[in-house]
């Protein structure tokens, strides 16, 4: 399924995110030389523009509130990932800080989904130490970098998601789309399993090119209210909206896709607080 064939040497092997430094120069450097445009944003391009804002409605198909930071984008400049502050301005705490937006991605992570590959990673964790140790990593990793982000927006500590992750972190993997949400906005090297989703989208996206064009509707006032389908995918019960309707993993094999592949499925960025 288009699965880079080094992939499985890679995830042999120690996570990236340790390996140790083989280089002589630049010992804090964190991002390998080969790699490119993958560095989180520098600060001045993580705070959202207005235009920003205009675009993630506009791949939404709904009007986008509490947005902090923009964590990744496309080389063109337009966002990739959205980050949203732990507490909504609504008071409501929101764990899923990192969400894909971009149509383009999203669709090809739902096409990873409907295809089973969330299944594999699953059986793969509970056989694979290393892995499933590099994957623990990554969800500290989260909440690490959403404690950054709450202290950048000014939101404080966030009790009640202390130590709740999102799409299934330490242990399951039950939304692609968050997983490459993180990866993207961290780097590679960080989360294993969203690495490893992003090379299997390679036939329809790669952060080295632009795939904005047509991808949402540009002409006439960006959404002003929500004309989306879409659940709260990806986040836990914890937020206190009724759960996404979900398969569960045995049903989900026999090719019956259902929602959970259209691109703006990540679900309540946005309207919390819309009255
Ligand atoms: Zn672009």
């Amino acid at each position: 399924m288009g699965v880079d064939p080094t992939l499985g040497n890679r995830l042999d092997a120690v996570p990236a995110a340790v390996v140790p430094w083989t280089g002589t120069a630049e010992k804090g450097r964190k991002a390998a030389p080969v790699q490119e445009n993958q560095a989180p944003a520098a600060e001045e391009s993580r705070t959202p523009s207005a235009h920003d804002l205009d675009v993630l409605s506009r791949q939404l198909g709904r009007p986008v509130r509490d947005v902090v930071e923009i964590p990744a984008r496309c080389v063109c400049g337009n966002p990739l990932v959205a980050a949203t502050a732990p507490r909504l301005s609504n008071g409501t705490p929101f764990p899923t800080t990192f969400y894909l937006t971009h149509p383009v991605i999203t669709s090809a992570v739902s096409r990873l989904e409907a295809g089973g590959l969330m299944n594999e990673m699953n059986d793969r964790l509970t056989v694979d130490a290393e892995l499933a140790g590099a994957y623990r990593e990554a969800h500290e990793a989260y909440l690490r970098a959403r404690d950054d982000i709450a202290g950048r927006a000014g939101t404080g500590d966030v009790p009640e998601i202390a130590g709740v992750s999102a799409g299934g972190m330490p242990t399951r993997v039950k939304c692609l789309h968050v997983l490459v949400g993180h990866s993207l906005a961290a780097g590679p090297g960080v989360n294993p399993l969203g690495d490893e989703a992003i090379e299997a989208i390679a036939e329809w996206w790669t952060k080295d090119r632009c795939y904005c064009a047509g991808a949402w509707e540009t002409a006439g006032e960006a959404p002003s209210k929500d004309l989306s389908r879409h659940g709260p995918q990806g986040l836990p019960e914890i937020v206190g909206r009724p759960a996404p309707v979900r398969k569960s993993q045995a049903s989900s094999e026999g090719g019956t896709t259902t929602e959970s592949g259209t691109a703006t499925e990540e679900g309540k960025l946005t309207e919390e607080g819309t009255a």
